[in-house]
């Protein structure tokens, strides 16, 4: 049977292993804000039964977080904030995510540094007004013709990493999808761009999805029991797609966020948006534009999107705003945050610090984690702890596997307690206490390299030691500074 390629120009992602890409959620049951067995509790030195949810301890703020997940889901954060509260590297961005991930993989989950606000070329409040609208996502519904297939041959790239989001192996190496037609059946091979939809949606082989065709390529793919899942609906009202025809009319779903919407409407649209429909709107998307977006244009694309919303074609769902430092925030902002937590467009916005009482930015008062109060009283406190020794070894063995470094096993007998004498994992976890988890974390991949470089595929006590000779870590670095001020330009 002849294959045939659909090509469709696309430029190779790059990958990259975050941070976090070992979080795969809360890990606390629904029910009582019990965390599961395994999910923090240490076991086999950390080695073996790493939590599945990938987070380790924190157990009150895992479960104050479950919660969290209750009280948006049930709609009941509104006008409301929530600030993650306790020292460096305690696990606050990773617990956002997992919020994020646990609200679903199609929530908006949009991260910053409170730092990004400060640019000479972009206002303040604009800065956040941006991100605030990455985080609102819109469900768009639309009833469109599409190809259906059956996918016949899925291959997964070896080298591929689990998605942080989805949990799939993010890269497909080939796919090839069966149609069937009134005339037999077309086999087709779809190229990399689709690949990157299809880990989304997480399909396997066998499953029938349904592809959106413009001028003979595939623009857009999806499962065909999507319908189904997204919305929850009842078994008996979900009704089985007929089979053997190629077109099909389907409602397709589509997400985007707000600012996906303003910035592919920043040109003036053919039609004004009052009296188009909702695919011109969306149809923006994916045309390179170079435009200011303006308070109007937002306006208007608000204007909308409340009337398709009006209509049931559409749907907002509030996504995430994680403000990483929000002790870099200054007065204006915080006044801006005041009124936007207010307006009905608001995501869920997470507040992130590790300062105590400091000085407010842009004022002379001081107040705890440098947040007004009018502020810090709107926001629900949640606080991480710090790790013991055990803890600390359990997340860099989730880092180890995440970024695939083999440690070399302990030695039979050996001294684990003494740096000098221990397993590579113990070493690097008394390193982590004594400098910083990020830090620890960091020197994974260099003494990674050193153990290649030395034609080793795993990492010994011995790398770890010389990696952390050619680097220093932050609290070194600063000390060397201090006691060599004069060797250094002021
Ligand atoms: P900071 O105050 O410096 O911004 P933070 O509290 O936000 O730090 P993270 O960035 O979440 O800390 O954590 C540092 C690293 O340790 C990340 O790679 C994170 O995924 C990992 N980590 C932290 N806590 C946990 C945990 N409880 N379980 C698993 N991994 C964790």
């Amino acid at each position: 049977m002849p294959v045939e390629e659909i090509r469709r120009s696309s430029t190779a992602q790059r990958k990259r292993v975050s941070v976090h890409s070992h979080v795969r959620g809360l890990g606390v049951a629904a029910d009582a804000g019990e965390l599961f067995p395994g999910g923090g509790a240490a076991s086999g030195g950390g080695r073996r039964e790493a939590p599945a949810c990938g987070l380790v301890g924190q157990e009150g703020a895992r479960a104050a977080a479950a919660l969290l997940v209750d009280l948006i889901r049930s709609k009941k954060m509104a006008g409301r904030a929530v600030l993650l509260s306790g020292p460096p590297c305690t696990g606050k961005t990773a617990i956002a995510l997992a919020v994020a991930l646990e609200l679903g993989r199609r929530v908006p989950f949009c991260p910053m540094q409170a730092s990004e606000v400060y640019s000479s070329e972009v206002k303040k409040t604009e800065v956040l007004t941006e991100h605030f609208r990455r985080a609102i996502g819109l469900r768009i519904k639309e009833v469109k013709e599409v190809y259906e297939g059956e996918v016949t041959e899925l291959a997964a790239e070896e080298s591929a990493l689990p998605d942080a989001a989805s949990g799939y192996a993010r890269s497909i190496a080939r796919i090839v999808v069966t149609l069937r037609t009134t005339k037999g059946t077309k086999t087709l091979r779809l190229d990399p761009s689709i690949h990157e939809a299809i880990m989304r949606e997480r399909v396997e082989c066998g499953d029938v999805i349904y592809m959106e065709a413009v001028s003979g390529a595939v623009k857009r793919v999806g499962r065909c029991d999507a319908y189904a899942t997204e919305y929850d609906l009842e078994a008996d009202e979900y009704v089985p797609l007929p089979k053997g025809d190629v077109r099909k009319r389907r409602e397709v779903v589509q997400d985007v966020t707000l600012h996906d919407l303003d910035a592919a409407n920043a040109r003036p649209l053919q039609t004004s948006s009052q009296d188009t429909d909702v695919l011109a709107l969306v149809n923006q998307l994916g045309r390179p534009r170079k435009t200011e977006i303006t308070d109007k244009l937002r306006d208007e694309v608000n204007k909308a999107v409340e009337k398709y919303i009006e209509q049931g074609v559409a749907e907002v769902v509030p996504g995430v705003l994680f403000i990483d430092e929000v002790h870099m925030l200054d007065m204006e902002c915080f006044a801006f945050l005041n009124r936007a937590l207010e307006s009905n467009l608001a995501p869920i916005v997470i507040f992130s610090t590790n300062r105590g009482v400091c000085r407010v930015r842009g004022t002379d008062m001081s107040s705890p984690h440098g947040i007004p109060m009018d502020l810090l009283d709107r926001c629900l406190i949640i606080r991480t702890v710090p790790y013991t020794l055990e803890q600390t070894r359990q997340i860099l063995w989730l880092r180890t596997q995440a970024e695939r470094v083999t440690l070399e096993a302990a030695r039979e007998g050996g001294d684990e307690a003494a740096a000098d004498d221990a397993d590579a994992l113990q070493m690097l976890a008394v390193l982590a206490q004594r400098t910083s988890l990020r830090y620890a974390c960091n020197l994974l991949a260099p003494a990674a390299m050193l153990a290649r470089a030395a034609g080793r595929d795993t990492v010994g006590s011995g790398d770890v030691r010389e990696a952390n000779a050619l680097f220093l870590d932050a609290r070194a670095s600063a000390q060397r500074v201090t006691e060599q001020a004069q060797g250094y330009i002021a």
